[in-house]
């Protein structure tokens, strides 16, 4: 019981309330037992001015009962002493002090017009002159009866709240814990790999907030899922088609009297293919670490203008194989960019080839450099098939490729590549295209390191 929420939230109701009602009931029992004493005393001040009264005026041969009967019906215990009048003691009361203590109360001047209290009986004890004679009268009254009648309507006020105060906790306890117990459902339902589990929720409280967090945990749990899914799904069939082509043409290798040149044409193909298959697992392996976001950049200052410079002359021979010019549009001056320079060689490679790829023959690729206060802008303008908004709109996605017949090679990582790594050093890329006349890709680098750089590395370690 205790270990559940309901068991604790009402164990931590009676403790609260017994607690707090042992406090409040001991500072009201003190201050009316105060109370109680000091009424008490007054009484007793005044009933021992009226005892002496009576007895100076009465000389009725019957003063013993009379003064018995008044001790009676008031509740109280008269004892009188003198050495010359005696010990009397009147309303028959066991707590009455013995003729020895009253003796010394009469020769001990510190008791005289002195109140005193035992347990819960009161007394006033004065030395008075009754008929000419020096006689100490002790007035006593018990007060355990009114402190009872306190003590048990505190004892009945607890019990009342304590129970109906129960009742109403473990009803309210049941409206916060109904809603955790289906979240905590709902949960072994999703770890279960039900990614449709949803939970209710009205209004914006705590428990609220939580399941509306819960829904969008599992909604993008189910996401991840199907994005997971896809992912393998188009893995496994980026290999299969190179696979099945070089078991293929292995095949057909077996045969012995295949002429010399099919023999080098099929194995060309095989070798082909096999690149095909080593290009995909490698980007896919590159991909994978961008993505988990553990990479650690190297970050440095370089010069953008001679970067693509080199990558241009790497990717020339594919362009004057397809008869396309490229042109480099320097600025004036030197830009310089702050960030992981092998990184950035991949998209521009990936970029100026995805260029080439998707621009016809006698094209143009014209690459622009500008630079800024704090940015610099590349921009990769090609003059091949363009693409459609619809297009673009998929173009960074995992494997995403318009040309479904795969007339081209490629396989739909470049740009995620690309995209990854831009994002890693909190640029921008923006695509402009049109269908049949080309396609712009602008992206936007910081030419100066930012204070992003080192919060941003603790924090993307930490993210697991
Ligand atoms: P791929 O290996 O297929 O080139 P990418 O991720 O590099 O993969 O590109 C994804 C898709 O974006 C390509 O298949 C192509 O449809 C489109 N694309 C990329 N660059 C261009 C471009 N310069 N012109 C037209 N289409 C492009």
């Amino acid at each position: 019981m205790m270990k559940s929420i309901y068991g604790k939230l009402i164990c931590g109701f009676l403790i609260t309330i017994v607690f707090s009602f042992s406090v409040a009931g001991y500072v009201a029992l003190r201050s009316n037992y105060d109370q109680i004493a000091d009424m008490a005393q007054n009484e007793l001040s005044a009933t021992s001015e009226y005892v002496v009264g009576i007895l100076n005026s009465l000389e009725d041969t019957n003063i013993n009962d009379i003064m018995d009967q008044y001790a009676i019906s008031s509740e109280i215990n008269i004892t009188l002493y003198s050495p010359n009048y005696g010990y009397y003691t009147y309303g028959g009361n066991k707590y009455a002090p013995s003729k020895e203590m009253m003796k010394r109360y009469y020769y001990d001047d510190s008791k005289n017009g002195c109140y005193a209290e035992q347990k819960s009986i009161q007394s006033y004890g004065s030395k008075t002159n009754i008929r000419d004679m020096d006689v100490y009268v002790y007035v006593q009254k018990d007060t355990s009866y009114e402190k009872s009648i306190f003590a048990n309507s505190a004892v009945l006020i607890l019990g009342c709240v304590f129970l109906s105060g129960n009742l109403v906790f473990i009803a309210i306890a049941d409206i916060i814990v109904k809603p955790i117990t289906r979240l905590t459902n709902a949960t072994k339902e999703l770890s279960k790999g039900n990614y449709s589990v949803r939970v209710n929720y009205v209004g914006d409280d705590e428990i609220s907030r939580l399941n509306q967090g819960f829904n969008q945990m599992a909604q993008q749990l189910a996401k991840q899922e199907e994005t997971r899914q896809k992912f393998i799904s188009d893995i496994s069939h980026e290999f299969q088609t190179p696979l099945t082509a070089i078991q293929g043409f292995a095949n057909i290798l077996k045969e012995e009297d295949l002429p010399k040149e099919q023999r080098q044409k099929y194995a060309d193909i095989i070798l082909f293919h096999s690149k095909r298959l080593s290009t995909l697992s490698k980007n896919m392996l590159q991909l994978t670490l961008l993505e988990r976001e553990e990479v650690e950049l190297e970050f440095t200052t370089f010069s953008i203008v001679e970067q693509l410079l080199r990558v241009i002359s790497t990717q020339e021979n594919q362009a004057i194989l397809k008869d396309i010019e490229i042109e480099f549009e320097r600025p004036r001056k030197d830009a310089m960019v702050y960030g992981d320079e092998q990184r950035l060689e991949q998209v521009w490679i990936n970029i100026i080839s995805n260029a080439i790829k998707y621009t016809d023959k006698g094209g143009l690729i014209t690459i622009r450099v500008k630079k800024t206060s704090r940015e610099v802008e590349v921009s990769i303008e090609d003059t091949g098939h363009g693409m459609s908004k619809e297009v673009i709109s998929h173009i960074f996605e995992r494997f995403y490729r318009e040309d479904k017949a795969r007339s081209v090679e490629g396989n739909g990582l470049g740009l995620s590549i690309v995209k990854s790594i831009i994002d890693l050093h909190h640029g921008n890329i923006d695509v402009i295209s049109q269908v049949d006349v080309g396609s712009t890709f602008i992206i936007k680098l910081p030419s100066e390191r930012k204070s992003f750089d080192l919060k941003e590395k603790l924090s993307l370690n930490r993210k697991d």
